[in-house]
C-alpha cells in the first residue's frame, strides 16, 4: 500500500501525541528526529491515517518494523531468551549477577500516557 506524504501539520500532530516522546520506549525525541510509525503496519492492512500513526525513535521504529503492536511487545518480552541464545557476554553477565533478568509485562509509553490521561480526567471530574 502506498503511504501518503504527511503535511507539516499532520507530522506536528503526530509528534504532539506523546508530548515529544517515543510512543514505545518513552525516550525524548527531537521533532526532526521523530519517525512516524504505523501502529498496524500498512502491509498488514493498517490504515494510512493519523489515527494509525505514532511518533517513534529511530531504534523502536527500526525494531518494530512490520510487527504488530503485540508482536513487538512479545519480541521485547523475549529479549532475555534471545540474548541468552545469541550472546555469550550476556549469559556470563547473568551468571555473575552483573545483569539481573526481570520479566515485566511490557507496557508502551503511549499506553501509560493514556492511563495517566484517564486518571487526570477522573481526578478533575472528582471521581
Ligand atoms: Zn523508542
Amino acid at each position: 500500500m502506498k503511504r501518503h506524504k504527511l503535511k507539516a501539520t499532520e507530522r506536528r500532530a503526530i509528534y504532539d501525541k506523546c508530548d515529544n516522546h517515543c510512543a514505545y520506549c518513552g525516550e525524548y525525541i527531537k521533532y526532526e528526529d521523530m519517525q512516524v510509525d504505523h501502529i498496524m503496519p500498512l502491509h498488514k492492512g493498517g490504515a494510512d491515517s493519523i489515527d494509525n500513526m505514532l511518533p517513534a525513535c529511530r531504534s523502536c521504529n527500526h525494531y518494530k518494523s512490520t510487527l504488530t503492536l503485540e508482536q513487538f511487545r512479545t519480541n521485547i518480552e523475549r529479549m532475555p531468551d534471545t540474548l541468552t541464545r545469541d550472546s555469550t557476554t550476556y549469559k556470563i553477565a547473568v551468571r555473575f549477577g552483573v545483569i539481573k533478568v526481570v520479566r515485566p509485562k511490557v507496557m508502551f509509553y503511549f499506553e501509560k500516557w493514556a492511563e495517566f490521561d484517564k486518571k487526570q480526567e477522573a481526578a478533575e471530574n472528582g471521581e
